[in-house]
C-alpha cells in the first residue's frame, strides 16, 4: 500500500527491534486478528512498526521507489536517469523573481516528470550539470498530481544528487507503451479516438475471429512475392498470423487487428502455439474461450477501413501494465 513490501517492513522492524522474525510475524498476525481482518498483512506490518517508533518509511524517502510506485501524497526519493529536458521558466514570487526547471526521468518501471522550485536546483539544469543522460539520485521529493499525471516536486526541504557514486546504469523503461511527458500510460477513451491517433485503450476483448495466416518474410513478416521477400533475401517465408477481434472499452466498440507477435501477445500465448494453430485450427477453440472477456491495455493507431467504412483499430503493441491501477483510475 505505500510501496513497501511485507519483508521488508518486517526486516525494518527487526533492525531497529531486534525482534526475532517470528516475533514480528505473530505480532502481525495479533494485529490482523485484533482489526477483524480488516487490514491485508502489510497494512498490519505499518501499525505494527507506528506502534514501535519504527520509520518504515525513512529509507524509501532517502533511497528511492521505483516510479510506478509512486503515489501523489507521498514524500519519497527516486534514483531515475534523465530522458528529456523542459525548459526553465521565469515567474513572480510575489514581487520576486522565481524559476521553476523540469525534466523527465525514468527508471525500468515507469517515468515521471521531477519539477524544481529551489534556485539551487535549477542551476543544476542551467550549469548544464543535469542534461539527457545524467543519473539523479532524488530524495525528498514531494508526489504529486497534476492533470491525472504524477509528478515529483523538489523544494529547499529535497535533495539531488547527480551521478551518484556506486551507480554505473539505469535502465530506461521504453518510451513506446508510454505518452511521451508524462509517467504513466495514458488511457484514451475509443469514443474520444480520431482517425489517425496512436492511443493505448483499455478494453475486453467482445469477439474473436479465427486467426487467418499468409505466407511471410520470416525477417519483416511481408507477404513473399514467388517464395521470396522483396527486402530479405536471407528471409525465409513463414506463417504469419492475422488476428482479428473486436474490443469495447465501455464507451465505443471497435474492430481490431494484431499481427505476428502482436496477436500472440492479444491471446497470451507463445508465437509457436499461435503457429501450430495454421495446421491445427481445431486447436484454437480453446483459446478462444479462455480469451473471451479479458480486459487488456491495447496500444496502436485507429485506421479507416475502407471496406467496412468504419475505424479499424492496428495493434501495435500489448503493454504489460498493472490493470488494477488503471481500473481504480476509473472508479475514482
Ligand atoms: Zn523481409
Amino acid at each position: 500500500m505505500m510501496g513497501l513490501e511485507l519483508n521488508e517492513i518486517i526486516s525494518k522492524i527487526r533492525e531497529k527491534t531486534q525482534l526475532s522474525e517470528e516475533e514480528v510475524r505473530l505480532q502481525i498476525t495479533k494485529k490482523r486478528d485484533k482489526l477483524s481482518g480488516l487490514v491485508s498483512e502489510e497494512g498490519a506490518a505499518h501499525i505494527l512498526a507506528n506502534e514501535l517508533g519504527v520509520d518504515v518509511m525513512e529509507s524509501i524517502r532517502k533511497q528511492g521507489l521505483k516510479i510506478n510506485k509512486l503515489k501523489p501524497g507521498m514524500r519519497v526519493g527516486v534514483l531515475a536517469k534523465v530522458v528529456k529536458l523542459y525548459e526553465v521558466r521565469s515567474f513572480k514570487r510575489g514581487d520576486q523573481d522565481a524559476k521553476v526547471g523540469s525534466f523527465l526521468v525514468g527508471d525500468d518501471s515507469g517515468l515521471v516528470r521531477i519539477v524544481m522550485w529551489d534556485e539551487n536546483h535549477v542551476a543544476k539544469m542551467e550549469s548544464g550539470e543535469i542534461k539527457e543522460g545524467t543519473i539523479v539520485k532524488v530524495e525528498n521529493g514531494a508526489v504529486r498530481e497534476n492533470n491525472g499525471y504524477t509528478e515529483m516536486h523538489l523544494g529547499s526541504y529535497s535533495n539531488i544528487e547527480t551521478n551518484p557514486e556506486g551507480v554505473d546504469e539505469i535502465n530506461v523503461i521504453e518510451k513506446g507503451n508510454m505518452a511521451a511527458g508524462t509517467g504513466e500510460l495514458k488511457i484514451t477513451k475509443l469514443s474520444d479516438a480520431s482517425i489517425g491517433d496512436n492511443v493505448s485503450v483499455y478494453g475486453t476483448i467482445v469477439q474473436l475471429y479465427d486467426p487467418r495466416f499468409y505466407e511471410g518474410c520470416s525477417e519483416c513478416g511481408k507477404k513473399v512475392v514467388e517464395g521470396k521477400c522483396p527486402n530479405h533475401a536471407e528471409g525465409t517465408p513463414k506463417k504469419i498470423p492475422i488476428l482479428n477481434f473486436f474490443l469495447d472499452d465501455g464507451h465505443e466498440g471497435i474492430r481490431a487487428t494484431a499481427f505476428r507477435e502482436q496477436a500472440s501477445k492479444v491471446l497470451g500465448i507463445e508465437d509457436s502455439v499461435l503457429e501450430s494453430f495454421a495446421d491445427n485450427p481445431e486447436g484454437f477453440e480453446e483459446v478462444k474461450q479462455q480469451v473471451l472477456g479479458t480486459q487488456k491495455v491495447f496500444s496502436g493507431r485507429i485506421n479507416s477501413n475502407e471496406m467496412y467504412k468504419q475505424k479499424e483499430f492496428m495493434v501495435s503493441n500489448v503493454p504489460e501494465v498493472d490493470t488494477s491501477e488503471i481500473l481504480a483510475k476509473f472508479i475514482n
